[in-house]
């Protein structure tokens, strides 16, 4: 458990993000007219996909009107917008968002969508200006948020969430259910970092709140963008004294909680007993390395 994650489904973003080119209007000015350039139109989280899957990338002449957002640039120097407007109907095409696709795309579509969708929520929901309650306006090829009256510049928001999976003395790791999920559904826990608090200190915390036993050894494993709706996640592994010591789930947040060996694991996952996290998602990368290799069944997404 000591290197990092290596494939995280959304951490997979090839471009250059060019963000020092982001206020430079001749440069954004330039890439529009290019016919290279690529534009990803956006809506609700969505984009148009094809069969592959891939995304539906288009030439500025063919894009809707709308704020224009620089996601990056290619090794080729071909720029990469996003433009929130509605999709279009296009024979062959249809709407997807990240859990549909998400892990099927290639590195740099999926890092496309992934920061597309991240800017889009944060600016569907960020139209005033948190000191004054005026409209603000995008600025920074859509990085920024501006308010005209007051001059105070916003930026996208994010809320970290930890991650972590508790493994005890004896490698047996803690799955639990949350309250919304399917009856058969078992992950590791998580939680949102508070105000005032280390990584480190909300890993203790979340794991003392849902089940009620102390953790230490914390290490980080790694991250990935979580934009549904504007999330990052940080993996931890975390070790639990003792053997299979007594969980005390909180009703509120864990209906179920328990520890399983890896042979444990794989009868109920074999038996349909559990449903392990899809791909998407670093619990089941988290579950995966400890395990040591791919799950018995995982689901599509
Ligand atoms: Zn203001």
């Amino acid at each position: 458990m000591e290197t990092p994650l290596e494939w995280l489904a959304l951490a997979r973003g090839t471009l250059d993000r060019a963000a020092l080119r982001r206020r430079d209007e001749d440069f954004l000015a330039a890439a529009w007219a290019d016919p290279r350039t690529r534009v990803l139109v956006v809506e609700g989280g969505r984009a148009l996909v094809t069969p592959g899957p891939a995304l539906l990338l288009r030439p500025p002449a063919d894009a809707p009107e709308g704020d224009r957002w620089l996601l990056g640039l290619d090794e080729d120097g071909t720029a990469y917008f996003a433009v929130p407007a509605p999709l279009p109907a296009i024979e062959g095409a249809e709407p997807a968002g990240l859990r549909r696709v998400g892990v099927a795309l290639n590195d740099l579509e999926s890092g496309l969508l992934t920061h597309a969708v991240a800017l889009e929520h944060w600016h569907a929901t960020h139209r005033y200006c948190p000191r004054c309650g005026g409209p603000t306006e995008t600025v920074a090829a859509g990085h920024v948020r501006r308010c005209p009256a007051d001059g105070s510049e916003w930026f996208p928001r994010l809320d970290p969430a930890v991650i972590m999976l508790v493994e005890d003395d004896e490698g047996n790791v803690l799955l639990a259910r949350g309250p919304q999920w399917p009856a058969d559904r078992r992950s590791i826990l998580a939680g949102f970092v508070e105000p005032g608090e280390s990584l480190e200190q909300a890993v203790v915390r979340e794991v003392d709140e849902e089940v009620g036993i102390a953790v230490h050894d914390i290490r980080y494993l790694g991250s990935q963008p979580w934009p549904l709706p504007q999330s990052l996640m940080i993996g931890f592994f975390a070790r639990a004294a003792g053997a299979r010591p007594a969980l005390t789930p909180d009703a509120e947040e864990i209906l179920d909680a328990a520890w399983y060996s890896r042979e444990e694991l794989r009868a109920a996952i074999d038996s349909d007993a559990i449903v392990a996290p899809g791909p998407l998602s670093i619990a089941a990368q988290l579950i995966m390395r400890w395990y040591g290799g791919p799950l018995p069944k995982m689901p599509d997404f």
